[in-house]
């Protein structure tokens, strides 16, 4: 079998983390065995889904680096879901109602009051042909409800086990709205078939969906793809992710600087009992995943974990994998320098400021009581051009001529060259800044 696995956001929104997460095991999965991930709009809402949202989901995915092999849109196909749909009706799979929304709700009621479960009853099965036109005359419109076996379903869930569903406990799903429009059942099916969707990897929330969509495909004459229902998201504090959609936003974590691969690597592991490692590349996310690993409890998304991972990997990474970058911020184009200054920084933004240490403005700071020794370290300069060799030429002369050691021999240099007393490693530091602007910020200094 030909692993094809597709991601289906419905443009209607920003991408969170728990929609990036369902992306992320979609693509994961497929790639792990080779296989194929699409990326399918769930388009079939005109009113709320925009091209905005679409394209926001597709930069989304880019930055991510989950690229899709194929990409659809449900509202290229409604004349599929059509002719799928006439046929089902033929077939008696798909039969037509007509209660408003109001008498719907007051039958629910009653089987409530009767303590029965709220099913919907088939009332409309019973309608002749004469019935129907009687009600189409009142000004009605049908809306279409797809009939449940009443059977129990039973699958094979990647993440859950065995799982079984009386369909006879679940209402006759409506596939089709009175106006015409599609809900998502129907087309979902029919894009997984026409599509060889050969895994459906998605969240736990789908998985009543599940047992009508298996009959929806026996009707079809369809093959069954392997199910996989992960457990929800959380935020950190339990809360419903939805309802923080802002802050977990993936436009709102790469605003905070975040690398796309701490993200992947973060939540390809949570909700498993594994380990979140710093990984460096999407090579390692795929290699480390496996979706049998994936737990039921429901996993919890702590943005300050991922700040901290980001940290990690960052202080690991080659200079290979930032040489681009770093050339773009008109940092030094050497593996050295970036091997001394990335344990510096939380963020690769972090790198403007380390920048700035080197190319100014800086504030010296130089207490009265230093500024003796700061005009023998002014006298004591190393000639140019600086290399990494003349910060310890400098400070071990300094170290001679002033009887100084430790923290009072290199602070007071730190302080006037940086303005700050921490920072990255001297000896990188002062071979960037070279000789001229160094003189420049001890005159400058000794003068305020
Ligand atoms: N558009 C559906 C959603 O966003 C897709 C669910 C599925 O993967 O089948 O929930």
């Amino acid at each position: 079998m030909s692993i094809r696995t597709r991601f289906a956001p419905s443009p209607t929104g920003l991408l969170h983390v728990g929609n990036a997460r369902a992306a992320l095991f979609c693509f994961l999965f497929a790639r792990k065995q080779g296989g194929e991930f699409l990326l399918r709009l769930d388009d079939t809402d005109t009113e709320r889904s925009t091209q905005e949202f679409a394209d926001a989901i597709c930069a989304d995915l880019d930055w991510l680096g989950l690229s899709a092999d194929e990409t659809a849109r449900q509202s290229n196909r409604f004349a599929r879901y059509d002719e799928v749909f006439e046929q089902l009706v033929a077939q008696g799979h798909i039969y037509a109602c007509y209660e408003t929304p109001d008498e719907l709700d007051r039958k629910r009621k009653r089987q409530l009051a009767r303590g029965n479960p709220p099913v919907y009853d088939r009332a409309a099965l019973a309608l002749t042909p004469d019935d129907k036109a009687a009600l189409e005359a009142e000004g009605r419109a049908a809306h279409w409800r797809f009939k449940l076996s009443g059977e129990q379903v039973v699958w094979h869930d990647l993440v859950r086990g065995e799982q079984a569903i009386d369909t006879a406990s679940v209402s006759d799903p409506v596939v089709r709205r009175a106006d015409g429009t599609w809900l998502y059942t129907l087309p979902s099916v029919v894009d997984d078939l026409d599509m060889n969707i050969s895994h459906v990897i998605r969240g736990e929330d789908h998985v009543t969906n599940t047992a009508a969509q298996v009959e929806l495909i026996a009707a079809l004459g369809g093959t069954q793809p392997v199910f996989a229902h992960f457990s929800l998201m959380l935020g950190a504090d339990g809360s419903n992710l939805s309802k923080r959609l802002g802050s977990l936003s993936l436009k709102e974590l790469r605003e905070a600087g975040l690398e796309p691969i701490s993200l992947n690597a973060h939540i390809a592991r949570l909700g498993t009992a594994d380990p979140i490692v710093p990984a460096q590349n999407m090579g390692e996310v795929i290699e480390g995943f496996d979706i049998d690993r994936l737990g039921r409890a429901p996993a919890r998304f702590d943005a300050e974990d991922v700040k901290r991972l980001n940290a990690r990997i960052l202080h690991e990474m080659p200079y290979d994998t930032v040489a681009d970058r770093l050339q773009e911020i008109g940092a030094p184009a050497q593996a050295a320098f970036w091997e001394a200054m990335r344990g510096n920084i939380d963020t690769f933004a972090d790198m403007k400021s380390i920048l700035t240490l080197i190319h100014g403005p800086v504030t010296p700071v130089i207490a009265p009581e230093d500024a003796d020794y700061i005009a023998e370290a002014q006298a004591a300069l190393p000639d140019a051009p600086f290399d990494l060799e003349s910060w310890s030429v400098w400070t071990g002369q300094l170290k001679e001529v002033s009887g100084r050691k430790g923290r009072a021999l290199f602070m007071p240099l730190r302080l006037a060259l940086t303005g700050q007393p921490h920072g990255p490693e001297m000896q990188h530091l002062l071979y960037h800044i070279g000789y001229d602007e160094t003189a420049a910020r001890l005159a400058a200094g000794r003068k305020e």
